[in-house]
């Protein structure tokens, strides 16, 4: 038997290779509602770090819907949905899920993470091939290895390197002498959560059809703030109804919390009857329903239009000073921009996109440089490994309909006090 000591003294080594790495995580206390600002041990932040991206987390339609429902329905929800009744909320919010994704069916998890994984493990096991970009969310590559497919990753957004590795599968297929031809499952996000750049999604529908694979696309980060309806990024580049699997989740521009699956019915009648994290998790409560249809509904209406509309002018007020700096020139201070790709560059001038990432490098100096802005008012954490790769630490900013002008050039100024460039 293992002493306690021995238990806390190896947590306690673990825990100093972390630090040492620069890698050590921490909570801190938020004691104010999500939004452009933050309350931490009383005093005010600017927050360029949410991904709420439409200014809903807090909204008031959002909270009276919710506190209806839990009125008429209660707080908890008894069970998972097969066992004690699927309530009346969640089958309300996926039909206006399926609506306005222009789907058959939707079908809500209790978060993104869940949906990935149930999802995933459903559609692909052993002899099948899945295949993921370089830079998938973290759930996809744990979904991915818990399916038990063959994985197979891709250079990030490599047409080339995809198709390599579809041949590949396809040579396999041929081969086997499986009952049934292996599926091969293709499996990125639309807008990468840590870089904010776009995946070639017509280009990606092309390929998986001329090689008999399945797609599907997370929209995360998309849902709500591209294309004509708000879909995402698929309705934008017009390729929505050839995607098999169109994933979103809640707690990003919709502003609460769970993940949904839109599809056909076969696919949602396939995913009640198998994925484990839908059927073996008490199902989401009902207020979060409640207060994600208004969220739907919201995005939907010309309000929720030119709510989006918002959150681009910040996108471009931010984007059009960054392409000030651009011109490499001598002068420039070193920083930020330094390890940059010219392509990712153009990107963020092109201000396609609320995620702007300032790849520092250095995990350490991406923590000190997060430290020096929280000292001038301005809360941005260092994201680090896992969720970027290792020497790829960086400050994540991100931009939300509810930041004002003013919020904007405070940032551009704490930029400049701190000699680095957004
Ligand atoms: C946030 C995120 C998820 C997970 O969604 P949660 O609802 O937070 O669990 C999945 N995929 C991507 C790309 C994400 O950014």
């Amino acid at each position: 038997m293992t002493k306690p000591q021995a238990f806390t003294g190896e947590l306690a080594r673990r825990l100093s290779e972390i630090r040492e790495a620069g890698l050590y995580r921490e909570l801190r206390q938020v004691d104010s509602p999500q939004s452009h600002l933050l309350v931490i041990d009383g005093r005010e932040y600017l927050n360029f770090s949410s991904n709420d991206y439409l200014g809903l987390a807090n909204d008031s339609r959002l909270k009276e819907a919710a506190i209806q429902a839990i009125e008429k329905f209660g707080v908890g929800s008894g069970a998972s949905r097969l066992i004690s009744g699927s309530l009346a909320p969640l089958h309300e919010l996926e039909a206006s899920l399926a609506g306005f994704k222009n789907a058959e069916r939707a079908l809500t998890f209790s978060s993104g993470y869940a949906t990935a994984l149930g999802v995933i493990a459903t559609l692909v096991a052993k002899d099948d091939i899945i295949v993921i970009d370089k830079l998938a969310h973290a759930c996809i590559v744990d979904a991915a290895r818990l399916s038990g497919a063959a994985l197979r990753v891709f250079a990030h957004n490599d047409l080339n390197d995809l198709e390599d590795i579809l041949k590949w599968a396809d040579r396999r297929g041929t081969k086997g002498s499986a009952s049934r031809r292996p599926q091969t499952l293709i499996v990125t996000e639309s807008v990468f959560s840590m870089d904010g750049d776009h995946a070639p999604l017509r280009e990606l529908v092309e390929l998986k059809e001329r090689y008999g694979a399945w797609l599907m696309v997370d929209e995360a980060h998309a849902t709500g703030i591209y294309g004509p309806r708000r879909q995402g990024l698929a309705e934008e580049l017009g390729v929505s109804d050839r995607v098999e699997i169109q994933m979103g989740t809640l707690g990003k521009a919709l502003g609460t919390v769970g993940g949904f699956i839109c599809g056909s019915s076969a696919l949602v009648e396939c995913l009640i009857n198998r994925a484990r994290s839908f059927i073996f998790s008490t199902a989401p409560a009902p207020a979060l329903a409640a207060a994600s249809m208004a969220a739907v509904t919201f995005v939907q209406s010309s309000a929720g239009e030119s709510r989006r509309q918002k959150l681009w002018v910040r996108v471009k007020q931010l984007s059009e000073a960054a392409t000030r700096w651009l011109p490499s020139a001598p002068g420039v201070p070193s920083g930020s921009g330094r390890n940059l790709s010219p392509a990712k560059l153009s990107a963020r001038a092109q201000g396609n996109s609320a995620i702007i990432p300032i790849v520092i490098g250095d995990e350490s100096e991406a923590m000190k440089l997060s430290a020096a802005l929280r000292a001038e008012g301005i809360y941005i954490p260092a994201v680090r490994y896992p969720a970027v790769g290792r020497g790829r630490a960086r400050l994540r900013v991100t931009l939300t309909a509810s930041h004002t002008a003013e919020d904007v050039s405070r940032l551009l100024q704490a930029a400049a006090n701190l000699n680095f460039q957004i």
